[in-house]
């Protein structure tokens, strides 16, 4: 029984206190025990602070993004033994935003899939079709690339969870359906059951893309979505606990 997973992935959004005052707001807004795991990704100004916050909770940490080195002279980055140092337990790896306006590439997002698990940390690894991709039909070559790419050299699969986003979804509102969504979970744990054998049944696969407390549980139906990456719907307290209630 593979645990669920809903991530809050808050972007570019919420100072110190306000990523405070939201972190407290779901770790206080959580009832009972789960069969699952709720994660925040707050912006790298608020980690330590969020980290901080939820201490004792059941709120596990997380970062948007990393480099793939510990430490050096890379101006402006940020290293998984950082990460570590403020308390997170994931990264969100590969976001298409991150492809798309800071040029991140399957290779690139492999070494740090690599870094994140050298350093202890459980990488969220983003795969996706754009609109343009799907309508060309071509959304699994895109998928099963993205996967093959970002898992390369990796043999343990233990830590890692992947999170299919189609690009279309995102921040748009248009979700995919789940019968649409359960097609490319079920093609990518395919692909990694002929890559890693059995270890494909223990995996999670998220679903990504304009998930609101409305259409959770549709989504979360399906034989192999293992939870949610939610973006817009995570940045108010209501909207997120709304979703992981629909988990539990
Ligand atoms: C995301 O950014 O990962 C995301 C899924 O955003 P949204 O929920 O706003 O579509």
């Amino acid at each position: 029984m593979r645990k669920w997973i809903v991530a809050g992935n808050w972007k570019m959004h919420n100072t110190i206190g306000e990523s405070v005052a939201l972190a407290r707001a779901i770790k206080e807004g959580l009832s009972g025990p789960t069969n699952g795991e709720v994660v925040v990704a707050p912006p790298f100004t608020a980690l330590a602070a969020v980290g901080d916050t939820l201490k004792g909770s059941a709120v596990a940490l997380a970062a948007q993004n990393m480099y793939c080195e510990d430490k050096g002279a890379f101006t402006g980055e940020i290293s998984p033994v950082m990460l570590k140092d403020a308390g997170c337990a994931y990264v969100i790896l590969g976001h298409s935003e991150r492809r798309k306006y800071f040029s991140e590439t399957d290779q690139s997002v492999n070494a740090k899939v690599k870094k994140a698990l050298a350093a202890g940390l459980k990488p969220i690894v983003c795969v996706g079709e754009t609109d343009e991709e799907r309508v060309q039909g071509v959304t699994q070559s895109v998928v099963d690339r993205q996967v093959r790419g970002a898992l390369a050299g990796i043999e343990k699969l233990d830590d890692v969870v992947i999170a299919y986003e189609p690009v279309w979804a995102i921040g748009t509102g248009k979700v995919a359906t789940s019968a649409q969504a359960e097609e490319v979970h079920a093609f990518i744990r395919d692909l990694i059951g002929e890559l890693y054998g059995s270890l494909s049944k223990g995996i999670r696969i998220l679903y990504g893309g304009s998930v609101t407390k409305d259409n959770i549980a549709e989504l979360a139906a399906m034989e192999d979505i293992d939870g949610a990456l939610v973006g817009g719907a995570s940045l108010k307290p209501d909207g997120f606990l709304g979703i992981v209630a629909k988990m539990t």
